[in-house]
């Protein structure tokens, strides 16, 4: 793993009044790029020739100069690497760009600044240490199901990665989910492989809520913890086939029984219910600190299911910006009670970088 010091070496040689705010055009780019032109800062789109034109129909979230690959993972090439470093690029990470490009190859190959911390890769990628660092955050998570045998109700079929819920199915038996499994596979959603690393857990019935966090180390706005503030800056509910499913009634045909992510779309909370949200996310940031030093920063998202009787249960947690804040490019319902002007995710990222070089903070939100 590249260790903090050799990033921070990197920086030492950047012109910080000179920074470029590098995006991979994909999943949250044009807010990305929208958000640090309005900070002031140069923007480099990291994109597929096929992309280009898509991404320069969008001018003012359209970056100022692109860097044009034919695969995303060339990104990795020396040359590309060393043209980010002497633009004095920090690249902000998204969940396709660590898809793309790979968590490892990130976390060993990767020799450009990121947003955020790169530890947190690790962490987030896994599920078996997600569940370890959501538990001892004291937020409730779902049962997890070791063995088909042991299966004894409603249970929610998941597989590895960042696929977007394709492939996942819901069972209530070892003889259901073993047909669930051989469906997926002759479909080709899914390979043996990903069967065999199935994560069966508990189905866990409610309202699905999206709150966006971010976590800042330079400003105490938020909701104070040790060191820094939390803000909550939005919140979404991603749709997926299954939420129409209504539509195919009486008969609803197969289809519909699918979670693929195809979109989001905006929701408030109940009022009473922010004090969970803020108390979930304090129990995540700081427990962050413990388990991978100096913690998760910048934005987050915690993927919950709300139920009255039995509050909340959190699903997975996202330790980048998600795609869901890319309903706000001018704010959401929540975030002008934290700033003035219009405040997006994306902003929000370029503001705390443009506050690390003013406080000469930088070095500590870059990994
Ligand atoms: P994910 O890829 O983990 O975000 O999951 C995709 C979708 O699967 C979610 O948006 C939910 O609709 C659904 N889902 C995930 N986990 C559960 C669960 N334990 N119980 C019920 N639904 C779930």
């Amino acid at each position: 793993m590249i260790d903090k010091k050799e990033i921070g070496d990197i920086l030492s040689d950047y012109d910080e009044d000179n920074l470029t705010i590098g995006v991979l055009c994909s999943h949250s780019a044009l807010q990305l790029v929208h958000g640090a032109k309005r900070e002031g800062f140069r923007t480099l789109g990291i994109c597929l020739k096929e992309r280009e034109r898509a991404y320069k129909s969008f001018p003012l979230a359209s970056p100022d100069e692109f860097l044009i690959l034919s695969d995303f993972s060339e990104i990795l090439k020396l040359e590309h690497q060393r043209r980010m470093r002497e633009e004095n690029t920090v690249i902000l990470p998204h969940g396709s760009f660590v898809e793309y490009v790979g968590p490892r190859n990130l976390v060993d190959r990767f020799r450009v600044p990121m947003f955020g911390n790169r530890a947190s890769l690790e962490w987030e990628g896994d599920r078996g240490k997600q569940r370890e660092w959501l538990k001892k955050a004291g937020v409730r998570v779902p049962k997890l199901y070791e063995r088909p045998s042991k299966i004894d109700g409603k249970v929610f079929v998941k597989f590895a990665g960042a696929k977007g819920g394709r492939g996942f199915f819901v069972a209530d038996s070892k003889a259901s989910f073993e047909e669930g499994l051989e469906k997926r596979i002759e479909d080709g959603k899914i390979s043996r492989q990903d069967a065999e690393k199935a994560n069966i857990q508990e189905f866990v019935p409610g309202v699905r809520y999206y709150p966006h966090y971010f976590y800042s180390l330079l400003d105490d706005r938020g909701a104070k913890v040790r060191g820094g503030a939390i803000e909550l800056l939005g919140m979404d509910r991603r749709i997926e086939p299954i939420d129409e499913s209504y539509r195919g009634l009486p008969n609803v045909p197969s289809e519909f029984f699918d979670y693929t992510v195809t979109g989001n779309e905006p929701l408030v909370i109940r009022e009473k219910l922010l004090v969970d949200l803020i108390r979930m996310a304090t129990g995540v940031v700081e427990t962050s600190k413990e388990l991978f030093p100096p913690g998760i920063i910048g934005p987050f998202c915690l993927e919950t299911i709300y139920h009255p009787e039995r509050g909340f249960t959190v699903f997975e947690i996202s330790g980048r910006i998600v795609a869901g804040t890319n309903l706000y490019p001018e704010g959401s319902p929540y975030s002008p009670y934290l700033f003035e002007e219009p405040m997006s995710t994306g902003r929000r990222i370029a503001r705390e970088i443009k506050d690390g070089v003013k406080k000469g903070r930088l070095g500590e939100i870059l990994y």
